[in-house]
């Protein structure tokens, strides 16, 4: 999968992408990352590429043409479809797990950052096809936001973890957030790892996994638990967890359960 990453800082880009798991699966040939600066398709000599806004208010607000020219040496418009071009912005739909797996799908996605006030919107309406924002909050540029897309859809490309099950059983893959997880030593400050992970049983494991995944969504996020249809098997089951942990914390002990 290709992205390219319309910026005006495209070290900042590189560099974050260019570290660990993403940047290992850029030298395996799984994904590309190119971050293209506008600056260079500024068309003066200053690299001058934003100017004051029409109708004041404060800041300086990228214009059309150097986003214009930038996206269009991307392809040939004569002989190739438009790539899918996203737009960084805090108007657009926050993403979610379901959003970054429908984006996995493209073979090449345009990212484009916004900075200072953000971008004249002709241009926008002209190339992008959709706005993406990562939280209800504003940012000084685009740059953070479409490292966190690139990373997020990264992970679901076959190859770049080890299985897809590394990701098929995470919080927001299911509707739910995945359970507590356990590695060595068995006994830490006291705490031990449940003894159901010790276990061996892989239905029992899998069950505790499901049960637990489902109770830290009750408790932590009750609004993607009111869209999960949870039979009343598993409320007396939810029910019951809540009352070892009660009973755990009353009687002072610290466990990991
Ligand atoms: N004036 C704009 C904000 C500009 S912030 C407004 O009020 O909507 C500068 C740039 O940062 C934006 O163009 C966008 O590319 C990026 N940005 C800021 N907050 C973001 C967010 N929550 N998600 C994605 N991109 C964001």
């Amino acid at each position: 999968m290709k992205f390219s990453v319309l910026t005006l800082f495209p070290k900042q880009v590189k560099d974050f992408l260019s570290e660990s798991i993403l940047g290992r699966a850029e030298e395996k040939g799984i994904l590309s990352v190119n971050a293209i600066d506008i600056r260079d398709f500024s068309g003066n000599r200053y690299g001058k590429v934003d100017d004051t806004l029409f109708g004041g208010g404060t800041g300086m607000l990228m214009q059309c043409e150097p986003v214009y020219q930038a996206f269009s040496s991307l392809y040939d418009a004569k002989k190739e479809e438009k790539p899918h071009c996203i737009f960084m912005s805090p108007k657009g739909q926050v993403l979610t797990q379901k959003k970054a797996r429908e984006l996995s799908k493209y073979d090449h996605l345009v990212i484009l950052c916004g900075h200072y006030e953000g971008i004249d919107q002709r241009v926008l309406d002209e190339i992008v096809d959709e706005d993406l924002s990562i939280g209800d909050y504003v940012l000084t540029g685009g740059e953070v936001a479409a490292c966190v897309v690139i990373d997020c859809i990264s992970r679901m490309i076959d190859g770049v973890l080890p299985n897809s099950e590394a990701y098929e059983e995470e919080s927001h893959m299911q509707g739910y957030l995945e359970a507590p997880q356990y590695t060595k030593p068995n006994t830490w400050h006291d705490k031990t790892v449940p003894e159901v992970m010790l276990s061996g049983n892989h239905a029992r494991i899998k069950e505790w996994k499901r049960l637990h995944g489902l109770y830290d969504t009750w408790k932590r996020r009750p609004d993607m638990m009111e869209k999960l249809d949870i039979s009343s098997d598993d409320w007396k089951k939810l029910l019951q967890i809540e009352r070892e942990k009660k009973e755990e914390e009353n009687k002072g002990i610290p466990s990991a359960k």
